[in-house]
């Protein structure tokens, strides 16, 4: 089994030709040659200053390989590792030759220092010479190491980043070891390793190499000076002020089954380690406190943008961004119980038992979960934070690696701070929503109240309402069901967005509503209908019933087609608006009936006297001619004194339902005073008033019971002959020609004078 000496043996040997050179008398020309164990020449340097001496028999350049039968000396020095001396005869005079076999610290000749001179004045025994030059060379070994190592510490102290520094280094140790491969794991603060910060000189993928082979041997465990498997393995950790930094590795692959470390390896790693720990641990503080820096603006930026934006997807963003600058190794994911508007890939936490097990563990107990396991022979380690805010728990952050990874606890807290800058996020969007859809239900809710109060004209109402739904839920259907008051099983819509609808009888007991009558709350569905409605077809409906002192009288609607698509908080507002409507529409209602009941007569039916002036002055303004008719029942006080009051008031009933029968929807019969009544007629003339007022006449005296007869002054206006016709006037023309058909004996139609 070999050994190899450290170093490149040319470098070496110019380190120990330099301690030859010194020895050998200046005036003396000479060549010494550097030989490897084939005989094959790997330097040649002339003795003397501008020697010009040359021997045939010594033809060589670099590179060649020397002959084993002219040069015996030297063949033979490497076949037996021993001082080897000889003389030849060359054409141009005799030479001497010497041998020096450099050794493996096992005694295995490695190579060859050869000398060849002319023997002329050969005064110098060569043999004692090379012997006495024997620790002579050795020193030349030891200045070479000691001169390498300083030369790494130099070359190293150029750096001031970990990094790049710890790849200098154990680049330029394999290059003097020669042997297998060095690598350099970071160390943790316990002087365990961190097997996600390592390099090495293999040239493979990082998970495929040696050295990621042998690490699971040292996890966990403090790393103390070894040397192991045979001697292939070598591993020196590097401390400065009691500070671990890295672990210095040496390892031989299975390839390189010929070959395992010796002392002067291991003493060459340990001092180079110790040499370069001031300047590891220089670059590690300066990386540390870059890292720290990096990290603080990165909080700072994140706290900013929370305060700036109220964008959760933002600040998710950045979070990942962040994780993946500063743990390279670990992978991502979002695990979210709340929904939001991120173009990340998330995905939902899974209560079923499965592989995100330490995610819903985080999520359970609202604290950072780490663990580590197998995954099919291969280490993996989950780390599961919560995105915690102040009321709640809003998903889990978590960060897997399927590599060797340990993370300190430092890491650990920073990945919390970023998971809780995530769930204010959260909370703050929450908060933000919240308050926007108070601040648009408020407002609603106002305008709604604003505009209801302002009418109580029920088409009004019901067209204001119509659209205000519409606009509010931007749904694609509503309607204003009123429930019918012979039949209260059924609903008639009164209003909706679609005006063919409006008319439309729908049973209360259908699938959508049934439920809502018997709760008499609002209610909303989001899922595709599973009763029809004939009304129309749903997928998401909400509806709330109008209440009239606890009595459904109505229905508030909306629906779509997509799914899902009210949410919680529409469904809300619904449910205020319904509040809202119901009072307006049975304010409206109510008032409907007062104004009906101010322009009729309580007993006749027939319009009130303020009624009939008020239309007949808009007709006077809107018409071109028009008529009235005043009526006066003859002989009325001899009714009630012959049968009563009561009696008497049946009369005038009877009377008041002759006129209505006799006249059109158009014109206006009011109870003009006690037992005098009047029609207005609008664009009607005398001749036609005339016979309406004869056909009230006769039948009157038909069909009363006890039998009445009455009296009638007839008057007209028309634009064409009289301007400035007033109420008043068109009503005294007609009093005088009632006085005159009372004169000429009742039972009677009399024209007003100017007509
Ligand atoms: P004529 O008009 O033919 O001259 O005789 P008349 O008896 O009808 O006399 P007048 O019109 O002056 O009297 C009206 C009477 O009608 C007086 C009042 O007792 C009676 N009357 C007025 N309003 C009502 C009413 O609402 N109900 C009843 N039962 N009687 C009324
Ligand atoms: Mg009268
Ligand atoms: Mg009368």
């Amino acid at each position: 089994m070999a050994s190899k000496m450290l170093g490149k043996l040319e470098t070496v040997f110019s380190y120990m030709a330099h301690f030859f050179l010194q020895s050998w008398p200046v005036h003396r020309p000479g060549i010494l040659f550097l030989a490897d164990h084939a005989g094959r020449l790997l330097k040649i340097i002339p003795l003397q200053d501008r020697q010009t001496w040359c021997p045939s028999c010594f033809p060589y350049l670099e590179g060649d390989t020397i002959a084993d039968d002219s040069a015996a000396v030297p063949m033979r020095a490497l076949r037996t590792g021993q001082i080897t001396t000889g003389e030849a005869d060359c054409p141009d005079g005799t030479v001497r030759l010497g041998a020096f076999p450099v050794k493996e610290n096992d005694g295995t000749v490695r190579a060859v220092i050869g000398l060849i001179y002319p023997a002329a004045d050969s005064d110098l025994d060569l043999h004692s010479y090379l012997h006495g030059l024997e620790p002579l060379i050795l020193m030349g070994y030891d200045a070479y190491i000691q001169h390498a190592t300083s030369e790494i510490v130099m070359n190293v102290n150029r750096y001031d980043r970990s990094g790049a520094l710890i790849k200098s280094l154990i680049k330029q140790i394999a290059a003097i070891i020669d042997k297998g491969y060095c690598s350099a794991v970071k160390l943790s603060d316990n002087g365990t390793l961190l097997p996600q910060e390592r390099l090495t000189t293999e040239g493979q993928e990082k998970n495929a190499t040696h050295l990621a082979q042998i690490l699971p041997r040292f996890l966990d465990k403090p790393i103390k000076p070894m040397v192991l498997d045979d001697d292939r393995t070598v591993i020196f950790p590097v401390y400065c002020e009691g500070r671990p930094l890295t672990a210095l590795f040496l390892h031989i692959p299975p390839e390189e089954a010929d070959c395992r470390y010796d002392v002067r390896d291991v003493a060459f790693l340990q001092e180079v380690g110790e040499k370069v720990s001031y300047s590891i641990l220089r670059a590690a503080i300066a990386d540390e406190l870059r890292h720290d820096a990096r990290k603080k603006d990165l909080l700072y930026q994140l706290t900013k943008k929370i305060q700036a934006s109220i964008d959760v997807n933002d600040v998710l963003e950045e979070i990942m961004n962040s994780i993946h600058q500063f743990y390279p190794y670990l992978d991502a994911e979002l695990f979210l119980t709340v929904e939001t508007n991120t173009t990340l890939p998330v995905k939902p936490l899974s209560f079923q038992s499965g592989e995100s097990d330490v995610s819903v563990q985080a999520y359970l107990e609202g604290r950072l979960v780490v663990s580590k396991n197998d995954a099919q022979g291969r280490p993996m380690v989950v780390i599961a934070a919560p995105l915690l805010g102040k009321q709640g728990i809003y998903g889990v952050l978590q960060l897997t690696a399927n590599e060797l990874v340990s993370v300190s606890d430092n890491e650990t807290a920073y990945i919390s701070i970023l998971a809780e800058t995530a769930g204010t996020a959260f909370e703050n969007a929450q908060l933000y929503q919240q308050s926007r859809n108070l601040i648009r239900e408020l407002r609603l809710i106002n305008q709604m109240a604003q505009q209801l109060n302002r009418s109580l004209n029920l088409d009004e109402i019901l067209q204001f309402v119509t659209k205000t739904l519409l606009e509010t839920f931007a749904a694609e259907y509503c309607a204003i069901l009123r429930r019918m008051d012979d039949d209260t099983d059924k609903l008639v819509v009164i209003s909706s967005s679609t005006p063919e609808h409006v008319g439309k009888v729908v049973s209360s007991q259908e699938g959508p509503l049934a439920d809502m009558f018997c709760s008499k709350q609002a209610m909303i569905l989001a899922q595709p209908e599973i009763t029809p409605f004939s009304l129309v077809p749903y997928t998401s409906l909400m509806a709330v019933p109008l209440l009239r002192e606890a009595e459904v009288t109505g229905v508030l609607l909306v629906s779509d087609s997509r799914p899902h698509y009210f949410s919680f908080d529409d469904y809300k507002l619904l449910e205020i608006f319904g509040q809202h409507t119901s009072l307006a529409i049975t304010n409206a209602m109510l008032h409907n009936e007062v104004e009906r009941m101010v322009i009729t007569d309580n007993l006749t039916g027939l319009y009130s006297r303020r009624y009939l002036n008020d239309r007949m002055r808009q007709s006077l303004e809107q018409d071109p001619f028009g008529s009235l008719i005043l009526i006066d029942i003859d002989f009325f006080k001899n009714v009630n004194d012959t049968y009563g009051h009561q009696v008497g008031d049946e009369v005038l009933v009877q009377v008041a339902n002759v006129i209505k029968h006799c006249i059109r929807e158009t014109d206006i019969a009011a109870r003009w005073g006690g037992e005098e009544l009047a029609v207005y007629l609008p664009r009607v003339d005398i001749p036609s008033a005339l016979m309406i007022a004869e056909r009230i006449r006769s039948h009157v005296e038909k069909e009363t019971v006890p039998t009445v007869t009455i009296s009638s002054g007839l008057s007209k206006w028309d634009r064409q002959y009289n301007h400035n016709m007033s109420v008043e006037n068109i009503f005294h023309h007609a009093d005088i020609a009632l006085y005159e058909a009372k004169k000429r004996g009742r039972n009677q139609i009399r024209l007003a004078s100017h007509g």
